[in-house]
């Protein structure tokens, strides 16, 4: 039998104010032409992985979010479980890459980390069957969908508490696979400590469950991302702050709280 080959972890990253797509292999990053969506090809230069500043992967076309997706989140906030997946949107205007920083608004009461899967899609579809949404998949990145606490129970409805800019810190990189191992290991990390901790087996509505209820009402689109949800131990940030989720095979998102 072959060997299966491991599948390409893609990236944006600039140097010198350069910006390049690329590669990641273990200690450096291939420079590659294109994208994962118009096709890829290699170039013959490589910088090492300590001199890249990722940005994000690619600009999404709309960024989807789950709500109470794992049961021991829905209980630390004393929620009911959903009876079918709880779906709002981040305006693209809170995407910031890895290493930018996340901007704590003063007025706006308690800010919370919440480290996620993000499911990146390849394929535009409509009223996809569960059976075939794999086939809609791009691949997978990391999302915090950052919060306002607060400002969330207070609205009523979500768009201002998760809509700030630099709320949807996105990257490093994007793996290119259609299944994402169901067992793979997602954590958060909050100044050195370990706060959230899951794998993905855990979440209430699969990853196929998810595609196929958003496009009953809504077109999925290439380029389009889905935040599956957060496991439970959200917590609030403050300014000066280090946030990472790392995701086993992807990597890790860090970011710093700034005013
Ligand atoms: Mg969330």
């Amino acid at each position: 039998m072959a060997k299966k080959e491991k599948p390409v972890l893609y990236c944006r990253f600039s140097v010198d104010g350069r910006a390049f797509s690329g590669q990641i292999r273990d200690q450096s990053v291939d420079i590659v032409e294109g994208d994962p969506f118009t096709g890829m090809s290699p170039i013959r230069l490589s910088y090492p992985i300590d001199r890249v500043k990722f940005l994000p992967p690619f600009a999404p076309k709309k960024i989807w979010c789950v709500g109470r997706n794992y049961l021991n989140h829905v209980k630390e906030l004393n929620n009911d479980v959903p009876k079918e997946p709880l779906i709002f949107t981040k305006p693209t205007t809170a995407i910031i890459g890895s290493g930018d920083f996340i901007r704590i608004p003063s007025w706006a009461g308690r800010i919370d980390y919440e480290g996620e899967l993000a499911v990146v899609i390849g394929k535009n579809g409509r009223n996809i069957p569960e059976e075939r949404a794999f086939e809609h998949v791009k691949g997978y990145s990391i999302m915090n969908d950052v919060t306002a606490r607060d400002l969330q129970k207070n609205d009523g409805q979500w768009t201002r508490a998760k809509g700030f800019d630099t709320f949807a810190p996105f990257g490093p990189a994007l793996l290119l696979t259609q299944e994402i191992p169901l067992d793979a290991s997602i954590r958060t990390i909050h100044n050195g400590k370990i706060v959230q901790e899951s794998t993905f087996d855990m979440m209430i509505f699969s990853i196929p469950r998810i595609i196929s209820h958003i496009s009953r009402f809504a077109t999925l689109e290439e380029g389009d991302v889905i935040a599956t949800g957060t496991p439970g131990g959200i917590g609030p940030m403050k300014v000066g702050d280090l946030i990472e989720v790392e995701i086993e095979g992807i990597g890790k998102l860090r970011n710093i709280c700034s005013e």
